[in-house]
């Protein structure tokens, strides 16, 4: 007998014959014995419907009430997942975020899991419950609703297998597993059957929506066994996230030197032009930046012939109005820059594989590829097992897919 958390996303509970669908999965494995909790999402289209309804109230949503109002797409499909259980015979209880306690700290609308209470989830388990909790909320210490960030049951899925110690966390979503880019945008896309662990984490936090950054932080964390799987087949292996050491390996050979290709389009570039090239300017720029809690990306400066040097970072897209203006009245005549300025028609597009640790060359391929298309770089960020480039919105997946081309990813 196993303990398995199963999540499922929003298409796999996009409508009442896919849960349907979804309980009857469950129930064959709670026939082998096994004991399930079900974390799900928002029916697909939901969670947006709800924010844009907010949006039509009041143009920036307060976040504690948008919290409040965007949990609720989770409150409903967990209803009619214990439901759909319930006619099938089995025992089943549905739990919101709050009602487990699922305790987060108190940043509305990206808020972070601290602990869960994993009592009463332990305890009808034992009853012979399968247990359905809501994905992508919690609650904070004072009992205000919060929301984890979009993506976010991926993380709820995670946590709670962390927290359960549960045998395996499984993510049932509309692909069969983790793809060597998005299959959306190249269709010669191919399905790893595992992924180590670090390149899944450099993945995500690239952009490849297929997991939520924080889950697989939450995974390594941890060391919870997970696997990406689709929600519309009735067997598959998916792919399996790996914690295999990969530097004690002797057979790097073996590895791809690329794994895959992350983009995304949600970041924005905020320049600072004519800063007086000191110390502490870097300082004096991203720190009110960090207190607005608005998390930076990548950072580039420059350093001038005329003593002044110009200074660019990336943030989501959604905060660049509030980093502008805090640029703009907060820093910008104290520190004497020329100049703040944001462009949001940018798009990031990473290429991840640990096998660049034991190869050079890898850079010089992705940027020759690019220039061969006339693909201008406008910032570039490497890791030891990533390299990062922001170009032009409009050319990013053109950019994916002469890369995935180019590195020899396709299907064989
Ligand atoms: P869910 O609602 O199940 O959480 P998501 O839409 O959040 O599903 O994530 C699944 C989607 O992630 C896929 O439909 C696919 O378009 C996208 N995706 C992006 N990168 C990858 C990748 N490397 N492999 C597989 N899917 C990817
Ligand atoms: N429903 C939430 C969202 O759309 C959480 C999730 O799907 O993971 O972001
Ligand atoms: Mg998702």
């Amino acid at each position: 007998m196993a303990l398995i958390v199963q999540k499922y996303g929003g298409t796999s509970v996009g409508s009442p014959e896919r849960i349907k669908n979804l309980a009857r999965r469950v129930a064959r494995f709670k026939a082998l014995g096994h004991q399930i909790v079900v974390v799900v999402s928002a029916m697909s289209g939901e969670t947006n419907r709800l924010i844009g309804l907010a949006r039509e109230v009041m143009a920036e949503p307060d976040p504690r009430e948008l919290d409040v109002m965007v949990s609720t797409g989770e409150q409903v499909t967990i209803g009619l997942t214990a439901m759909a259980l319930m006619e099938l015979g089995i025992k089943a209880k549905s739990y919101t975020g709050a009602q487990v306690r699922i305790v987060t700290d108190d940043a509305h609308t990206k808020a972070r899991i601290l602990h869960i209470d994993e009592k009463r989830i332990r305890a009808d388990l034992d009853a012979g419950n399968v247990v359905v909790v809501a994905g992508f909320q919690g609650v904070d210490e004072d009992g205000n609703i919060t929301t984890l960030g979009r993506g976010g049951s991926d993380t709820t899925g995670v946590a709670l297998a962390a927290a359960l110690k549960a045998d395996e966390c499984q993510i049932y979503t509309d692909v069969d597993g983790v793809y060597t880019t998005d299959p959306r945008v190249v269709p010669e896309a191919r399905r790893l059957k595992s992924i180590t662990f670090e390149e899944m984490l450099e993945l995500a936090s690239q952009g490849s929506k297929v997991l939520q950054i924080r889950s697989v932080e939450f995974a390594g964390k941890y060391k919870v066994k997970l696997r990406v799987l689709s929600s519309f087949e009735e067997d598959g292996e998916g792919t399996l996230i790996t914690f295999e050491d990969s530097e004690n390996k002797d057979s790097n050979m073996e590895q791809p030197i690329i794994s895959g290709i992350a983009f995304n389009r949600d970041e924005a570039k905020i320049t600072v032009l004519g800063v007086p090239d000191k110390p502490g300017i870097a300082y004096q720029i991203l720190g009110p930046v960090a207190d607005a809690n608005i998390d930076v990306d990548m950072i580039i400066q420059n350093t001038g012939a005329d003593g002044t040097t110009d200074f660019t970072f990336t943030v989501h897209k959604n905060e660049m109005p509030k980093a502008l203006s805090i640029l703009r009245d907060q820093v910008q005549a104290h520190i004497g820059a020329r100049e703040i300025s944001g462009d949001d028609k940018i798009a990031k597009v990473s290429v991840v594989g640990v096998g660049m640790r034991s190869h050079v060359g890898i850079a010089s391929q992705m940027f020759r590829t690019l220039a061969e298309e006339g693909i201008n770089l406008q910032m570039i960020s490497t890791s030891e097992i990533k390299i990062a480039v922001v170009i032009d919105e409009k050319y990013m997946e053109l950019a994916v897919r002469v890369l995935h081309k180019a590195f020899g990813l396709e299907a064989a």
